[in-house]
């Protein structure tokens, strides 16, 4: 993720263009220009737009809170290191939920936090993939209980098994 977006290079004092918090952010000037869009405000509405540099900061705070929301489907957010993060594989568990879905919960590789996300059953066989296992997916990284087996396309391969 690095330095992007990093609200601590706005000045509080000062006012900038779209152009100047572009470059100052290292963000297209379109995306600035969506973000007035979507709510951040501007001075008064004369050309050049002025955006005020504290207007910025708080703005891009409430977008890094967003980012919670913005991991890829093998991460999940860590709120030690507040980012997303790949769990360590051996710590991964889908807990079987209703609708199709599956708490997945795992260790933060960096860290070793407990994190936890929703995803659908139909999505855990590539994070399973893209966090280095092999499939079929081992069955004590699965918890299947109640209604919700109903769901779970794992469901028939494990009774399969048993006979
Ligand atoms: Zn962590």
């Amino acid at each position: 993720m690095g330095s992007r977006n990093n609200p601590n290079r706005i000045k509080i004092h000062r006012f900038y263009t779209v152009i100047e918090v572009s470059e100052t952010l290292g963000v297209h000037p379109k995306t600035v220009r969506n973000w007035i869009h979507a709510g951040l405000p501007v001075v008064d509405e004369k050309r050049p737009l002025l955006i005020h540099g504290v207007d910025l900061k708080i703005h891009l705070k409430r977008r890094r809170k967003a980012d919670i929301f913005k991991c890829e489907v093998n991460e999940m957010y860590c709120f030690k290191c507040k980012q997303p993060k790949t769990p360590d594989i051996k710590s991964l568990e889908f807990i079987a939920k209703p609708a199709g879905m599956a708490q997945m919960t795992g260790h933060c590789y960096e860290c070793g936090c407990q994190a936890n996300k929703y995803v659908s059953w139909r999505d855990v066989n590539q994070i399973w993939l893209e966090l280095g296992g092999k499939l079929p997916i081992a069955e004590e990284h699965l918890i299947l209980r109640g209604s919700a087996l109903l769901n779970c396309p794992f469901a028939k391969e494990f009774d399969d098994e048993k006979k």
